[in-house]
């Protein structure tokens, strides 16, 4: 049951989050490559209660062709909520927010892809919320960026994303719904993270304040999260090619 404080909820309690994770602790992750049979690469992902699924399609021909570039493949994101993901229907189709999540999240995804090698090509990223605890943006990266990686597109990396909250005056990694709704700040990161080494900031957005000191501290500790998903994504990579290439093995 919920402390009120001065109209708010108080989300820190006896030193503790509302769902018994350390502040620094991410929530469960569960990640399952290839789960859609038409799309070239697909992955399923949960983070906490967030529920996410990608789809990949390319380097295929563009359409319409005039948006095909003579140097290098054209990246488009679409992220998308389903109406049943939240507790409130939410209008189908897209909205502001669901532009600028697609729009910065390609911006992400684009400093890891390999475009270069395929000109007048278009690679497409479909994400879709099925879901909704908050951190949705930073679970469609992470499953995105695996269901590149089960395409086959060439990658210099990954893209691994964690949001870091400020509340009741603390620093929490992966904040949940009620973190996100009544904290006092929010800071989704992705990064750009190639052979266990962080290579750069991909992604970084902020609502609310924090002081320099605490951005500081968020950063630290938004990395740290970001190699434990990492380690993940690679794992749940592995696991379905271990599956695949033993499958090849009997079959021989
Ligand atoms: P993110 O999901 O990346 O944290 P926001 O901070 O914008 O993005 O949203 C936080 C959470 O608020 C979402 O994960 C979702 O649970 C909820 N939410 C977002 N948009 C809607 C909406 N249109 N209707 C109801 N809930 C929403």
């Amino acid at each position: 049951d919920l402390n009120r404080l001065s109209g708010d909820i108080q989300l820190i309690v006896d030193g503790k989050r509302l769902d018994g994770r350390g502040f620094d602790e991410l929530r469960p992750i569960n990640i399952k490559v290839g789960v859609l049979k038409r799309a070239d690469g697909s992955c399923y992902l949960e983070m906490g209660k967030n529920k996410v699924v990608a789809a990949v399609y390319g380097p295929r021909e563009v359409h319409p062709r005039h948006l095909a570039d003579p140097v290098k493949a054209v990246v488009r994101y679409r992220y998308s909520m389903a109406p049943f993901s939240v507790e409130e229907r939410k209008r189908p189709g897209p909205d502001r927010r669901s532009i600028e999540i697609s729009k910065v999240s390609r911006e992400a995804i684009e400093a890891v892809v390999m475009k270069e090698l395929f000109p007048r090509s278009g690679i497409d990223v479909f994400v879709e919320v099925l879901q909704a605890d908050a951190g949705t943006r930073t679970a469609c990266l992470n499953a995105a960026s695996v269901a590149l990686v089960d395409a086959g597109v060439p990658m210099r990396g990954l893209i691994s994303s964690v949001a870091v909250a400020k509340v009741d005056d603390i620093l929490v990694l992966d904040p949940m719904k009620e973190e996100d709704n009544y904290g006092q700040a929010d800071i989704p990161f992705a990064f750009f993270i190639r052979n266990d080494k962080i290579e750069s900031i991909a992604l970084l957005q902020m609502d609310g304040r924090v002081s320099r000191d605490e951005f500081k501290q968020a950063l630290e500790m938004a990395k740290k999260g970001a190699m434990e998903i990492y380690q993940m994504q690679k794992e749940a990579i592995k696991a379905k090619y271990m599956i695949e290439s033993e499958e090849v093995n009997s079959d021989e």
